[in-house]
Parts: C-alpha cells; structure tokens; sequence
C-alpha cells in the first residue's frame, strides 16, 4: 500500500461506514437516514464517507456549516443536503442554488434567506429548528408561533418552502434522563402547532446517534446519525461498538521512530512524570498532540505494540510520546496502533476518551489534518 511507510496515518474503511449505515438502517427500518459529515466527517474524510454513507442507502447528508454543505456539491456529491449552523450574511444564495436544506432557528435567519430566494428568483427550501430543550440553538417554544407565521407567509408568496420540522436532544446519550421524554413532548406539541398552522414538512427528525440507538419513538421521519456511522459508540453506558452492531471505520497507525535501552531511573519525556524502574528498552512512537491526541492522556493512553497494549510513558508531546516495552523489543519501522478495533485486540477511540477524560467524539474529530488519511474499500 505505502512504497514509504508513513509517521503515522488514518487508516478509512470506508466498507465499514457502508457496514455501519446498513445496520443503522435496519436499526430506524422506517425512518430515512442522514449521515452526518459535519468537520470532515468527524475526521474521516467528508467526501469519501458522504459517497460510502449514500451507497450504503443514506438519502441525507448533514452538515454543520454551509461552507461544508457546499464543499460537498463542489465535489460532485448530490441527493438532498442539509447544514443548520448559520450566522447572519452567511452563503444563503449560494446554498439555495446549490439545492441545500437550509435550517432557520430565528427571524433573522428567514428574512436572511427570502431576501436571498428573492434575488436567486428561486425557492429555498427551509427545515425549521425548534429548541425543544436543548437550550442551544433553535426556535424557544415562546418565539414558535412568530416563526412559523413567517414561514407560512413566505411560503405563500413562493420565497421558501418549509421542508422539515426539527429539533436535537440534550441527553439522548443517557437513556431514561427525565429530558428525553420532555423533549419528546415539547417536539410532538411544536410539529402539531406548525402543521396546524399549514406546514406541510416532508421529513420531521430529532434523532441523533444515540437515540437511533435506543429510543425507537425518536425515528420520526429521519434519523442524523453522526458518531455511529463511523463506528465509535456515543457512549460507554450504550455499550461497545461491537454490542451495538458496528465497526470503527479509522484505524490511527505509526511507524516506531526508535527503539533503544536505557538503564534504570531514566526520566522520560518532559516533566520526567515518567522513571524507568529497571533497565529497559523504550519505543518511539512519532505521533503527538498535534496529531490529536490528548495531552491530558499522559501516563494512559493505549497504543499496541507488538501484540501488547501498552501506555504512554510520561508526557505526550507535540509530535511524539513512548512507550516502555519493558523485556519485549522492537524494531523502529514495527507498527504501533493507537487506536481500531477493540475486536482485534487493538485500543479502541472509546479507550483514548476515556485517558483523556472525554468522549469519543472528540478523539476521532481532532485527529489532525498533519495525518495522512489511507482509504481501504474505496
Ligand atoms: C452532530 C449532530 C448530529 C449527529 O450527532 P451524533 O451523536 O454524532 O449522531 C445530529 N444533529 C445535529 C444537529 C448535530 O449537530
């Protein structure tokens, strides 16, 4: 694959993406599928996963911003794409000629974009976010009927049409928390109020990853699944990504750098937080946190080496951090994974989260845009 092997790389399988979609599909058997791709498709790659997701039967993409939503039309991708992180003099026109589902979660944002239907003499198709709960972005059930009322009339003078009621949960990722069931009330209770009022929405979703994981009633329309479509478990609560019928799609490689004997009561890495209890052999691994990993794994984070999960000594540094192999050796160039697959015995995203007191989300979005991306099933 590699003539020269690489520092360290991001090793894509896409066949796991398309695996993993299938299963959330047969997961929401009713519901259509969005697969998110927001910040590079939580670091995998936008493009080549928003191709793997959509011939795996994802109808959606989902984006955070339109700059990524338009990214993906540039690169050739079609079928419906939404992006909901909007601020005002955002791309409106360029979004609505490229055929985007645009989210507005306030009054600025429709005037923002019938101006901009207007002068693209086009229609925009609109989804309207409510904030059922979240508290973060959407339309406060207090501002609901305003909102609405101006996307009926917008929609009746042919400027928008109103293609999606939606909303996002707050705590999906912990089943049975008293907000779940309220955010599902708040939603039902805002859909009916905009249906009365004469919108007609193709699809109304709620769902991200985990709900479509464990909360069926949440599947509406749609489901946006994120996180799970590349195989990391939005949880370690909602179990493994083998007990929840996926497979991690990134693989994080390097190649050792060094391998070397150091005598006993050797410091190792800055801080010295790290001391060689006996004679040793030490290996390099060339990777760091401007790669992405966590500083604050220090003295945790896994990373297997020779058929051994093994934990970084002493601080991670910028570029590199080691690892004591104690009797075992190694040679520079050997393979060390730091994270994949749990099923093959290897650390896993989910492992790194929990080093660096965090979720998995966070691993896999930050690995770096210094590392490579090696696409497998492409
Ligand atoms: C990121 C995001 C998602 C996907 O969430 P996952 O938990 O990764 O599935 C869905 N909806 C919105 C609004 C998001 O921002």
């Amino acid at each position: 694959m590699n003539e020269t092997p690489m520092r360290v790389y991001a090793e894509i399988d896409l066949d796991a993406v398309r695996e993993n979609v299938r299963a959330l599909r047969a997961r929401a058997p009713r519901a259509q599928l969005m697969a998110v791709v927001k910040s590079n498709a939580y670091g995998h790659g936008a493009v080549p996963c928003a191709r793997a997701a959509q011939e795996a039967g994802a109808t959606w993409l989902g984006t955070a911003t339109p700059e990524e939503a338009l990214a993906l039309r540039a690169a050739g991708i079609e079928g419906r794409v939404m992006c909901w992180l909007w601020t005002p003099g955002g791309p409106w026109r360029e979004a609505i000629e490229a055929d985007i589902d645009v989210s507005v979660s306030g009054m600025w944002a429709l005037d923002e974009v019938r101006e901009a239907a207007r002068a693209a003499g086009r229609t925009a198709r609109i989804q309207l976010k409510a904030d059922t709960g979240l508290g973060r972005n959407g339309c406060q059930p207090a501002d609901w009927a305003e909102l609405v009322g101006a996307a009926v009339a917008a929609q009746a003078e042919g400027t928008v049409q109103v293609t999606g009621v939606w909303s996002h949960f707050a705590c999906a990722d912990e089943p049975g928390h008293p907000s779940i069931r309220l955010q599902l009330e708040a939603f039902r209770d805002m859909l009916a109020y905009a249906e009365k009022e004469g919108v007609d929405p193709e699809v109304r979703h709620i769902a991200n990853s985990p709900a479509t994981l464990t909360l069926p009633e949440s599947h509406y329309d749609l489901v946006r699944t994120g996180l799970a479509v590349y195989g990391v478990s939005p949880a370690p609560e909602l179990g493994t990504p083998a007990q929840l019928g996926l497979r991690p799609a990134m693989r994080l490689k390097a190649s050792l750098a060094l391998v070397k004997s150091v005598p006993a009561g050797h410091g190792v890495s800055y801080g010295h937080h790290y001391v060689t209890e006996a004679e040793t052999h030490l290996a390099l691994v060339p990777a760091g946190y401007a790669d992405g990993l966590p500083r604050c794994a220090s003295g945790r984070g896994p990373v297997l080496v020779g058929g051994k999960v093994r934990r970084a000594a002493g601080r991670i540094a910028m570029d590199q951090f080691v690892v004591d192999l104690g009797e075992d050796l190694a040679e520079p160039g050997d393979e060390a994974v730091v994270f994949g697959d749990a099923e093959r015995g290897e650390p896993t995203a989910e492992d790194w989260a929990q080093a660096a007191h965090t979720i998995a989300y966070e691993i896999v979005t930050r690995i770096g845009g210094r590392v490579p991306r090696v696409y497998l099933g492409g």
